[in-house]
């Protein structure tokens, strides 16, 4: 974050928010509708239009997933040294935008570089947008955290939304207008951004102009270096798509280096310091092991919501990928209403959990949810047909799981780092995410279901009733673990609550 940005005039200390949130928040909400929208469709054209076998679509899902989440640690460096937060936004909208539009070309070769571009687009996107939101606020202004919850909120109106219309124009209609349609949306948000950027005034600029524009290799400023570098990373990335099993080596060595480089990082800090990052350190390594569950949605739950749930109401057949990637967005939005009003009711009693506690807690509902699927299977055995009553109601612990973790995540993040490695932090908070997803992949292709049974729900079901029923059990016991440890990470946040 830019320390230096100077206060805000026009935003005096009032209830309400500065202007410029609305712009950031319905930019992030069409780009999420784009992101959400495309991930909605991606495991299902896999496996139905390309024909790949399902462990290769759940390791290029994975591996996708786990990119563009690795990505925003490049894209926050480069927008805090050089580009400034906006120049990143627009450069990664741009590059998301094309994404999208390639994906839309229904040709072979337009799969792999369409993820590449937006891999590479998210990077500079996603992390920079959200840290535009932090400047419009000064640190202690009590505003802050609900113009962030605002804001989340935006995310999840674009996920809800783009995942209910991508999930059906890609599923009933076509897969290339599905992807089409996602990439209108990102033209949309980047259009609000760059339209509504002026608002912000000095707010993102780059750092130093000087540095931009100074030659750094045969001539050629430094900005165009790095937007020419970004676009040699593409040709890389669809490399790696066709070489997949070399990311096990990069998300374990990435994953090892972030984790020697937090702890380096802490032996060189005073006592409370460390004990500090120690706790976020622990946490953060925990927070992997949920979103490799919670990333079922986007990867098996898409393809047990086509073959498994019933999805006829009053006779109506839903679409299934709609329904299964508006499910947990919706929820998102209307749970957030009570998380808001819980947490702070229960401090006022003395009762709020502490962050740990919470983090167990999120292992706990999202067990609960798994294993509310699990008794779904159990009592459909002779249909194969779960109802779209209990998938419902296992997505609801699920996302009161989420709510316990995500949004109390970030807050940890910023509590317990030492402010000028926030970013940094940040984004291995985020990284968490990439390798969750990647172990998601992973965690999926155990349920890949033979080739000649997936039109028979009786017989597809017991490839997902075996592993949804571990999933919800080890989650619970790693919820009580937590729990359990609660009371030492506890002790090594000190004066944090
Ligand atoms: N759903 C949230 C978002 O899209 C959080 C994602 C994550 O951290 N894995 O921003």
């Amino acid at each position: 974050m830019d320390l230096t940005e100077p206060e805000i005039p026009e935003a005096p200390a009032s209830k309400g928010h500065p202007r410029q949130l609305y712009m950031l928040f319905f930019a992030e909400m069409w780009e999420r509708f784009s992101f959400y929208g495309m991930k909605a469709l991606l495991l299902a054209y896999m496996v139905t239009e390309l024909k790949f076998d399902e462990p290769k679509g759940y390791a290029i899902l994975g591996s996708y997933a786990a990119l563009v989440y690795t990505m925003p640690m490049f894209g926050g460096i480069m927008a805090d040294r050089f580009l400034g937060y906006r120049k990143a936004v627009l450069f990664g909208g741009i590059l998301m935008s094309i994404g999208h539009l390639v994906l839309a070309v229904p040709e072979d070769w337009s799969f792999f570089y369409g993820m590449a571009f937006i891999i590479c687009g998210n990077g500079f996107f996603k992390p920079n947008i959200s840290s535009l939101v932090g400047t419009l606020y000064n640190d202690n202004d009590p505003r802050k955290d609900s113009g962030f919850s605002i804001f989340y909120m935006g995310i999840n109106v674009g996920a809800a939304l783009g995942g209910l219309l991508c999930g059906y124009v890609g599923q009933r209609i076509s897969w290339h207008y599905g992807f089409g349609l996602a990439g209108i949306f990102m033209i949309l948000g980047l259009v609000v951004f760059y339209f509504g950027q002026k608002s912000l005034k000095h707010r993102g600029l780059p750092p130093d102009q000087a540095v931009l524009k100074k030659p750094l290799f045969i001539g050629i400023p430094t900005e165009v270096v790095i937007y020419v570098a970004t676009l040699l990373v593409i040709p890389a990335i669809v490399a790696l798509f066709n070489q997949y099993e070399v990311m096990d080596y990069i998300m374990f060595g990435l994953g090892a280096l972030s984790i020697a480089y937090i702890l380096f990082i802490s032996f060189q800090m005073e006592q409370a310091a460390r004990y500090k990052l120690f706790a976020a350190l622990v946490l953060i390594i925990f927070s992997t092991l949920f979103w490799g569950f919670y990333e079922q949605n986007a990867g098996s739950l898409n393809l047990f919501a086509m073959r498994n749930v019933d999805m006829t109401v009053a006779g109506v057949e839903l679409p299934a990928l709609s329904v299964n990637n508006f499910l947990p967005p919706a929820w998102v939005i209307l749970l957030s209403f009570v998380f808001a009003w819980l947490w702070p009711a229960l401090n006022r009693k003395g009762l709020e959990p502490s962050t740990p506690m919470k983090f167990g807690l999120s292992f706990v509902f999202l067990g609960i949810g798994f294993y509310v699927f699990y008794l779904g299977c159990q009592l459909s055995a002779d249909t194969g047909l779960i109802s779209l009553f209990t998938f419902a109601a296992g997505y609801f612990f699920i996302i009161c799981g989420e709510l316990c973790i995500s949004p109390i995540g970030l807050s940890m993040v910023t509590k317990l780092s030492p402010a000028k490695i926030v970013g940094m932090m940040m984004g291995i908070w985020f990284f968490a995410s990439a390798i969750g997803e990647f172990l998601a992949g992973k965690i999926g292709s155990l349920m890949s279901v033979p080739e000649d049974v997936v039109d028979q729900p009786v017989l597809s079901l017991p490839y997902y009733a075996d592993i949804i029923n571990q999933i919800g059990l080890y989650s619970i016991g790693i919820g009580v673990l937590l729990i359990l440890l609660g009371p030492v990470i506890r002790k090594w946040m000190g004066d944090v609550r």
